[in-house]
């Protein structure tokens, strides 16, 4: 059911000195152990990486993308394996787990199509001379990803990397490893080069200490909170290496007074518990509109207690537990001081259960702006329904935080969608639906929300470089 877990390095899986326990956030109970890398199996691992770019910097987009597509098919066949393997470490529905591998393989697809189109471009020039613009793959590149999406995050970065002609060291989570092994395990069988996918594990700060300064390393790709984003920045800024930064979000909902509420309140109740709220897109901030705040606050609620909570192995759950024992004190925190300053908890608010990292479904109405949770980002089940008077107050409220991720709005309005289109702070926007974005939109954030974009015609490139060329016929 789940997989014995190991580092990938030049193409061969290995053992190491140390592990840790991977727990199922669900029951508590040990699943596996994690070995983590030591400094020589880091040293193994850019040894690696660097002839695996000599390698597959030199193949041609058309080889690269067939691989990656091969690679794509496997985790496709094996998605009742992987899916089950997620649930167990991440504790998601087994039927979202489901779908984040349908979701990680469409990355990877649409990447492996976009290695063929990273045109360059002939400027014009005098007789005898030819401006020709190249864009070339970065190099190695040191990639971190969370745990929220054990099978999708990897995947975003490995795809863009491995679609660009650049070799990776993937520090997966160490929470969740089994969604990063299988996607390793597919490009194995699929016949990638060793060294050109290397995946490793061990104490975050540890690794990423010593894989920025090292001189191999061209980019660090980095998802996760905006306070260990700025830190490694920070870090690669000592060294001029480039960044890919998918941060933090806090994202608003605009709820207009145009709107069906009914359809709109059961989509957020439904949306804000989807992987318990650990999405960095999750609507989390709803502005309603005074004149139809009661009504959407109430179907709202009703919808939101109403979530069907429990171990994602089991039928019929909608809600798994956290991922891990940091999320229930940190979110039992934010609800305690958004109440302590005057917020009503119409419902939640607690640990659910006695097993497990799980917390309920959690609403808090009428949220002053002194609460922490109106400018820190829950990351858990916790929504905050709030009434505004106008679009103008609504946008002022989705523009006060310093994130700016995700941004959504329920209205038909036309003036109301030309007006959230030019003045809410985000880096995406949805009007009437609360899907964030496809592996063909280019996905990332504005403010502190980080910068660089996945996904798209934009996402490769982060991870390549642009080289011009004059050639002169003659020497002149
Ligand atoms: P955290 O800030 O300690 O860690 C976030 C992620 O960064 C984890 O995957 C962790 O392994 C990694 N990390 C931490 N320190 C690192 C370091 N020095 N070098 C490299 N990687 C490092 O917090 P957490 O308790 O794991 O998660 C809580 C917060 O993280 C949430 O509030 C949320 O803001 C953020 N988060 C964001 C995303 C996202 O998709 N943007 C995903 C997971 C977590």
């Amino acid at each position: 059911m789940y997989p014995e877990l190991k580092l990938f390095i030049a193409g061969k899986w290995r053992k190491s000195g140390s592990d840790m326990p991977v727990v199922n956030p669900a029951t508590e109970e040990e699943i596996g152990r994690l070995p983590c890398a030591t400094q020589s199996d880091l040293d193994d691992a850019l040894d690696a990486a660097q002839k695996g770019f000599q390698i597959w910097s030199r193949t041609s987009p058309r080889d690269r993308a067939d691989t990656i597509l091969r690679a794509a098919a496997l985790m496709r066949e094996r998605q009742e394996e992987i899916a089950t393997s997620i649930t167990l470490e991440h504790g998601k529905p087994l039927k979202q787990a489901r779908l984040e591998v349908i979701r990680g393989a469409e990355f990877f697809e649409w990447d492996a199509g976009e290695a063929m189109r990273t045109y360059g471009r002939v400027i014009p020039a005098a007789h005898g001379h030819k401006f020709t613009v190249h864009h070339q793959p970065v190099g190695v590149v040191a990639a971190f990803s969370p745990w929220n999406f054990p099978m999708s995050q990897p995947a975003r970065k490995i795809a863009g990397a491995l679609a660009s002609g650049c070799s990776v060291i993937l520090k997966a989570a160490e929470e969740t490893p089994a969604g990063a092994l299988h996607i390793a395990k597919a490009f194995e069988d699929a016949g990638l080069p060793p060294g050109v996918l290397n995946l490793v594990f061990g104490n975050p700060a540890d690794i990423s200490g010593y894989l920025i300064p090292q001189d191999p390393v061209r980019l660090i790709a980095f998802t996760g909170s905006t306070t260990v984003g700025r830190h490694l920045t920070t870090l690669a800024a000592q060294h001029d290496t480039r960044v890919l930064m998918e941060l933090g979000g806090h994202a608003p909902v605009i709820v207009c007074e145009d709107t069906d509420v009914q359809t709109a309140a059961i989509s957020s109740a439904i949306r804000k518990m989807r992987n318990a709220g650990q999405v960095c897109t999750s609507p989390t901030r709803f502005f309603a509109h005074e004149s139809i705040f009661d009504d959407y606050a109430a179907r709202f609620v009703e919808r939101a207690r109403a979530t069907v909570v429990g171990n994602g192995m089991d039928d019929g759950v909608e809600m798994g537990p956290t991922a891990n024992d940091r999320r229930v004190p940190a979110l039992t925190a934010l609800v305690e001081d958004a109440v302590a300053k005057g917020a009503t908890l119409a419902t939640g608010g607690a640990r659910h259960g006695d097993t497990g990292y799980f917390f309920q479904p959690t609403v808090l109405l009428n949220v002053p702006d002194s609460a922490r949770i109106m400018q820190e980002e829950p990351f858990g089940p916790v929504a905050v329904v709030n009434p505004v008077t106008s679009l103008d107050h609504a946008i002022a409220q989705a523009n006060s935080v310093p994130y700016g991720l995700a941004g959504y709005a329920f209205t038909n309005r036309a003036d109301y969608i030309d007006r959230l289109v030019d003045e809410v702070e985000v880096g995406n926007l949805s009007i009437n639906t609360l899907e964030a974005s496809m592996p063909e939109t280019p996905f990332g954030g504005v403010k502190s929300s980080g910068y660089g974009r996945e996904g798209g015609t934009e996402g490769l490139d982060n991870y390549m470089t642009v080289k011009n060329v004059w050639h002169s016929v003659s020497i002149v």
